[in-house]
């Protein structure tokens, strides 16, 4: 089951059970940020929302992003998570097309720019719409819990991309995260927790508890504050 949720004028969540896709609309065109988890009929309930024209962008190559990828013909995705997305589409038509940190997509009167958040993936990205305060985070901030296990994730990079977002936090680029999971929007200050919480589990300061998740894999679960972070 997918449902649209407006959040605010311009910003609908296309929400599943256990994760969301975005709608953000211009006075000119909109973009859909991901795909889903789960089939779903998109294109049909963008069109119920909006006419406009429609740029696809993805957050990152995790496959409960990219589900109704097929019913469209293009996305954009970072260049680094190209083609570990490809390999999951490789019967569908949809091109993919390289994005760099810095590129801008303008919807008119909102603007989007790619800030290369690496860590939960190689290519992770999320789009700051700064005139509006508002960042589109991925799964890079949430309350998560985010993935940070398996071959792809990387700490380092995941702190230091951190603490980029935190140095736009402090000068007030924006004011509320929209994330694909758990609650949304969310206070920026989760930044801060989710810091803490990586840097703890590096330097073994935070000592996780076991848990089980939903694929029925344990591993540990960190946490500070409102943040989370699932790792081995
Ligand atoms: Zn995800």
């Amino acid at each position: 089951m997918t449902t649209a949720v407006k959040y605010e004028d311009g910003i609908y969540g296309l929400e599943q059970q256990r994760v969301r896709a975005f709608l953000i609309i211009g006075t000119e065109s909109a973009l859909l940020l991901d795909t889903g988890a789960i089939e779903a009929d998109l294109p049909g309930m963008i069109r119920q929302i909006t006419d406009l024209p429609l740029t696809v962008v993805l957050t990152h190559r995790d496959g409960d992003h990219l589900a109704n990828l097929p019913l469209f013909s293009k996305a954009y995705i970072h260049e680094k998570d190209l083609e570990a997305a490809a390999s999951q589409l490789s019967l569908s038509d949809t091109e993919l097309l390289p994005l760099k940190e810095g590129e801008v997509f303008q919807l008119g009167g909102r603007s989007l720019s790619v800030n290369h958040t690496p860590g939960h993936t190689p290519g992770s990205i999320c789009l700051l719409d700064e005139e509006n305060r508002a960042l589109f985070s991925g799964d890079t901030v949430s309350y998560g819990p985010v993935y940070m296990f398996g071959g792809h994730r990387d700490f380092p990079s995941y702190i230091d991309s951190l603490r980029r977002l935190d140095q736009q936090r402090a000068r007030k680029a924006f004011d509320r995260v929209f994330c694909c999971h758990n609650s949304c929007p969310i206070s920026p200050d989760v930044i801060l927790d989710l810091i803490s919480c990586a840097e703890g589990i590096m330097d073994h300061t935070i000592q996780g508890s076991p848990v089980v998740i939903h694929s029925g894999m344990e591993v540990l679960l960190g946490t500070v504050g409102k943040a989370g972070i699932y790792y081995l």
